[in-house]
């Protein structure tokens, strides 16, 4: 089978008996940047587009994961670093950490192995392109932009939502098996809440390329990476004077969603901090205090008001 990665269809490369030697004659061709060449050496190599997605998607997931993953276990084991725990009493033993991996792994093959093999297909069916070359890089950065700005909200409400009664109980509840949490936990749940919550990240880019016919895989794979690292990395435990959220003060980070694992209400969004603050919804202390002053203050004004 030859895969239909070139744009040009009259660029037809045999795969070769190695990937290597692949990759050497696709370095031939003009107009390529090194990425690209080997985006279309993979596909050209393998020679089964649809074989070719599943497990690169499939790959990218578990490296990306656990590969972001393992800088925090190893953080956990290094005394200095202890400080910087935003729960420094709560640290969580071997024993928890194993158990949470293999939760997550049987997770991954259970739910995610079989429906990704379904992917190429959906992708070739609503427009999501494959061909090198890539688009351009501005145009990659707006849609990753969009569907961050987009998966938070969706994230927003549909966390709030399993915070209520049954659909907590019989959900939700697992994820929050941890009051504080590591890197590890970020997709410990139940199977239910995986597939609801990551609508938000594989479906949003569908939905969007159905409308517009403007997505590339390519695309997608960055924005899996990042809204991945942006999960483990709120799961952390850890705040540094370096963290994100210093730079960008909408950045959500490790600091908000860890006060969602220790108080159960409130700070329901995924990587922005906007929607918990306009609807008051936000987590912890401060911000319950600041919520009963400002209820406080609007019930003096109307008693002054009547009066
Ligand atoms: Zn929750
Ligand atoms: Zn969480």
């Amino acid at each position: 089978m030859v895969s239909k990665v070139f744009t040009d269809s009259s660029i037809a490369v045999p795969a070769q008996e190695t990937f290597l030697k692949t990759w050497q004659v696709i370095r031939q061709i003009d107009n390529l940047n090194s990425i690209e060449q080997l985006w279309a050496a993979y596909y050209t190599y393998i020679g089964n587009d649809i074989f070719a997605t599943g497990l690169l998607f499939f790959c990218l997931h578990e490296i990306m994961y656990f590969g972001r993953s393992l800088p925090w276990f190893i953080i956990d084991r290094i005394p200095y670093f202890r400080k910087y725990k935003i729960q420094d009493t709560k640290m969580p033993s071997n024993k928890e950490q194993w158990e949470c991996m293999k939760s997550v792994l049987i997770s991954h093959f259970m739910v995610e192995a079989f429906p990704i093999w379904f992917f190429h297909p959906i992708c070739e069916k609503i427009g999501i392109s494959f061909y090198v070359p890539f688009p351009s890089l501005s145009s990659m950065a707006f849609q990753v932009s969009l569907f961050f700005l987009l998966e938070d909200a969706w994230h927003y409400w549909f966390h709030r939502g399993l915070h209520y009664g049954s659909f907590y109980k019989y959900i939700h509840k697992q994820h929050h098996r941890y009051a504080a949490p590591f890197g590890l936990a970020a997709e410990y749940a139940h199977p239910i809440e995986v597939m609801l919550l990551g609508f938000g990240t594989v479906g949003i880019p569908i939905i969007w390329c159905y409308f517009t016919r403007d997505l590339h895989l390519f695309t997608i794979c960055i924005w899996i990476t990042l809204r991945l690292y942006q999960a483990v990395d709120a799961h952390s435990g850890y705040e540094f004077p370096w963290s994100f959220h210093h730079f960008l003060p909408i950045w959500a980070g490790a600091e908000h969603h860890d006060e969602h694992h220790h108080h159960f209400i409130g700070n329901y969004a995924s990587s922005f901090r906007m929607w918990d603050f306009f609807l008051s919804t936000e987590a912890g202390d401060i911000a319950k205090k600041t919520r009963e002053n400002k209820q406080k203050a609007k019930a003096e004004k109307l008693a002054k008001k009547a009066n």
